[in-house]
């Protein structure tokens, strides 16, 4: 990554302003050099410790090659703030302590992406030093992980959201039942740093208690959610021969792949801030809600409707729920023709099954805005409205999202 180096400086610079308070604070007092007189009883050391300032430095710069060999009356230059800053950045990225190095090392096994994301980068391996150096925490300092906030219990299918608050920009790293939790930056005030992270169930998840993990540096907490069983149906679908071939595992996994590259990318924040708007208009009945077990031509029960159908005549319009950017416009195999919606934040609105598509990938919606038309193509028996949401790959009840503000 050839933009490496020069985001690293600033972001070293970051972590120094934040760890190192009480140096940086008495440095900026002056930002030019000042003159010493040394005094008898002074050593290097002394005087390096009374100006804040290394004695690796102060040696430097005034040309002591032996720091035992300096005299009383000898005048020393005394390097200003940005010297100052310079060295200690220069110091930190030499030597990283092994707490710090065992850190780098944990994040380094782990997805350091969601990281880089919550700090603005691109660069995963930019985002590693740093967090490294959040793990030489000073003992004087506050811990890194100020407070967590998430809920007792979760309904299948609902999306959680937890909170947490940091002393420091960095962004958490959290897991719940195996899935990696993506933080994102809601702004500081003077409790410290907010973030927050979904927290996706699938109507097939099990229910039971099961443990929030979230970590910041080298500080981990653990919470115990549970999930709570929904009310969910077993619906029978028997498939007229003609569209049966569509099932075709081949097919079917083409096209998984596809969406899912997609559902796992993290543009960037959330794009709504708003509870998500009804697609199509009112007076249409749910034909196949959310969470609905499936079994295709008397098949076993092996996964779940993901989305929420409602009966809607061909050519009925469908509308942006909210904004977003297109990441998908195009005709599909089995889901027919397909529109998704990026919202930000690894939310992903996916229209199905529609007869005309308005919208190319690229495209910046606003709530509202026309992207196609109900329609029966691909697999599907009558004219409906599918409309999924997927929150970090996860498919989840996409009533709620039109019923709760998120986060
Ligand atoms: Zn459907």
């Amino acid at each position: 990554m050839p933009n490496r180096p020069r985001l690293l400086f600033p972001l070293i610079l970051l972590a120094l302003a934040l760890f190192l308070p009480g140096p940086m604070a008495r440095a900026q007092q002056g930002d030019n050099p000042t003159e010493y007189t040394i005094q008898p009883g002074d050593t290097l050391l002394i005087i390096a410790q009374r100006f804040d300032v290394p004695m690796d430095l102060l040696a430097q710069v005034n040309d002591i090659e032996d720091p035992n060999l300096i005299q009383v009356g000898q005048t020393l230059i005394i390097p200003g703030a940005d010297a100052v800053a310079q060295a200690r950045q220069a110091d930190l990225a030499r030597t990283l302590p092994r707490e710090a190095r065992r850190a780098l090392m944990q994040a380094s096994m782990t997805s350091a992406a969601p990281l880089a994301f919550g700090l603005g980068l691109h660069d995963a391996g930019v985002a590693i030093p740093v967090f490294a150096m959040l793990a030489m925490r000073d003992p004087a300092l506050p811990p890194p992980l100020l407070a967590m906030e998430a809920p007792e219990g979760i309904v299948q299918g609902e999306t959680g959201v937890v909170w947490v608050t940091t002393a420091a920009p960095f962004p958490p790293q959290g897991r719940f039942q195996g899935r990696t939790l993506i933080f994102i930056g809601e702004g500081r005030d003077e409790a410290g740093f907010h973030y927050f992270a979904l927290m996706p169930t699938g109507a097939l998840d099990k229910p039971g208690e099961k443990t929030l993990s979230v970590r910041v540096g080298n500080v981990a907490w653990k919470q115990p959610v549970a999930i709570l069983a929904g009310q969910y149906e077993t619906q029978h679908i028997v498939l007229p021969p003609s569209k049966g071939g569509l099932l075709e595992p081949k097919k079917l996994k083409d096209e998984r792949e596809i969406l899912y590259a997609i559902w796992d990318r993290v543009t960037g924040p959330p794009r709504w801030n708003a509870p998500f708007k009804f697609p199509i208009g009112e007076g249409f009945a749910r034909t196949s809600p959310y969470g609905t077990r499936r079994s295709y031509n008397g098949g076993p029960v092996s996964s779940f409707h993901a989305g929420s159908d409602w009966g809607a005549p061909e050519g009925t319009p469908i509308l942006a729920p909210a904004p977003g950017v297109i990441a998908l416009a195009e005709p599909l195999t089995v889901r027919g023709g397909a529109v998704v919606i990026d919202h930000g934040a690894g939310v992903y609105s996916n229209f199905w099954h529609m007869s005309r598509i308005d919208v190319k990938p690229g495209d910046v919606v606003q709530t509202g805005d026309q992207i196609g038309l109900v329609g029966t193509t691909g697999l599907s028996t009558g004219a409906h409205l599918h409309w999924e949401i997927r929150v970090n790959g996860v498919a989840v009840d996409p009533m709620q999202w039109t019923k709760t503000p998120m986060p």
